[in-house]
């Protein structure tokens, strides 16, 4: 069971195959469906155009906020699974994909495996993160940056070309949306 009061852990969702909100939508029903995870808070629903030189459609992404009493490996584990459950193949990295699911933060927890990295190390130079994770916990220290979250937002146009990223509503079917306004 979750116990209250666990840390925070923030997992990005992704998708850009076939229908795109249904998948996010089913990817937090399988999370639910698990007795150790409880999907607190989601944010809205992001179009992001892919950042790759591989043609593909555009994402819809958001980020949600779980409490869990996984340890992060089992968290990945099951993040995995619900990936393959939704048809994601193993295929080329940037490709486009019925579902992605991140660890971005777990709690102030610091993990370095060769299978898993937290704070996820690429979420500083990703705007279909950032934006969402904005929304829904605008404060979170990053626990190696020490930057909050709407620290590392603002510093995005530094990095990079900014792609396209906009919100565009809610997750359908998803009640327990975060009601803020960015
Ligand atoms: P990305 O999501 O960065 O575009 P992929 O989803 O293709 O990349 O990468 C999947 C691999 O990344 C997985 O095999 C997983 O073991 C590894 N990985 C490392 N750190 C994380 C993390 N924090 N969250 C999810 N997967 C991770
Ligand atoms: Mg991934």
């Amino acid at each position: 069971m979750v116990r209250a009061g666990t840390e925070p852990v923030y997992v990005g969702v992704g998708s850009n195959q076939a229908n795109r909100n249904e998948n996010i939508a089913l990817a937090l029903l399988m999370l639910e469906a698990d007795s150790r995870i409880r999907v607190k808070v989601c944010s809205q629903a992001y179009l992001t155009e892919p950042v790759s030189e591989i043609p593909q459609p555009t994402f819809v992404n958001a980020v949600v906020e779980l409490e869990t009493s996984c340890e992060p490996a089992s968290l990945l584990g099951k993040l995995k699974e619900i990936e393959t459950l939704l048809g994601r193949t193993a295929g080329r990295r940037w490709g486009p994909r019925a579902i992605d699911l991140d660890i971005l933060f777990f709690g102030k927890r610091i993990v370095r495996e060769p299978e898993l990295r937290v704070p996820h190390p690429r979420l500083e130079e990703r705007h279909f993160v950032l934006y969402p994770l904005t929304e829904i916990a605008p404060a979170f220290i990053h626990p190696v940056s020490g930057l909050t979250v709407t620290e590392l937002k603002r510093r995005l146009p530094r990095i990079g070309c900014p792609p396209r990223c906009v919100r565009w509503g809610r997750v359908p079917r998803w009640s327990t949306v975060s009601s803020a306004t960015p």
